[in-house]
């Protein structure tokens, strides 16, 4: 049985204090919650939240994570820093760094490699454009940023690797695939996963739904059989739309 995951992605949002103020909203109102939760801060608070959600049933993450451990890459930052400073899951491929940051599925692979590597669990991001969508091309596009994504990635690798599908029309515009488009994609996945690793580990695998997902749309969601969880931007930023979320 897969245990629900709900994930919050802050984005480039939160100055420290503020970080700090919504961790410890979130720590009081998730004790005792049912799901796996992961708070994902901008790197400049993950020192501060990482203090804030220590031991309890909020994991650490981080937005991104460079593709090589050190050396002369201006602006990056390392696995190696990410891991000292608590963080235990990396989200790579998330569709903003896929179309405003240019990041292709070679570099996305690499990431995945390098953070599998050293013990993260790692959020791939997967998900289609509305152009795409409209061309019949969703599953399409998809099934290739999941193959590619999870390249040279072994079965074993694959118990630290979580996938969400997130349209890119759906996120932070306020639309969501329908429950149903959405499950059609997830069990699509599914397939793929089962096609490069067999069926026990499709079985096995989470996959979120990220898009819009708010407190009035998550549990239709989250009925789906092939839905998992959520990757959360927006409705993260705050306690009071993240948790009921959270506690659906
Ligand atoms: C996201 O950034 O991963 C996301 C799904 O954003 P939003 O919930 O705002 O659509």
């Amino acid at each position: 049985m897969r245990q629900c995951y709900i994930a919050g992605n802050w984005k480039m949002n939160k100055t420290r204090a503020e970080a700090i103020d919504l961790a410890r909203g979130l720590v009081t109102a998730l004790k005792g919650g049912r799901h796996r939760y992961m708070i994902a801060p901008p790197f400049t608070s993950l020192d501060a939240v990482a203090s804030v959600i220590r031991g309890t049933n909020i994991r650490l993450g981080a937005q991104n994570v460079a593709c090589e451990e050190s050396g002369a890459h201006t602006g990056e930052v390392s696995p190696l820093m990410l891991k000292d400073l608590g963080v235990r899951t990396v989200i790579i491929g998330h569709s903003e760094r896929r179309h405003l940051y240019k990041e292709g599925d070679a570099l996305i692979n690499k990431k995945v490699r390098l953070a599998l590597k050293h013990g993260f669990e790692v959020i791939l991001c997967i998900g289609e454009t509305l152009e795409e969508r409209e061309a019949g091309k969703a599953q399409e596009i998809c099934g290739s940023q999941t193959r590619l994504g999870l390249a040279g990635v072994t079965g074993d690798e694959l118990d630290g690797v979580v996938i969400a599908y997130e349209p890119v029309w759906a996120i932070g515009t306020g639309k969501t695939a329908t429950p149903e488009d959405a499950q059609g994609i997830h069990a699509f996945t599914r397939v793929t996963v089962a096609g490069l690793y067999g069926k026990a580990a499709a079985e096995k695998i989470i996959i979120q739904y990220g898009g819009s997902m708010k407190a009035d749309n998550a549990s239709a969601l989250l009925a789906q059989p092939d839905i998992d969880g959520g990757l959360i931007g927006g409705a993260a930023l705050t306690v009071d739309t993240f948790v009921p979320i959270c506690l659906v």
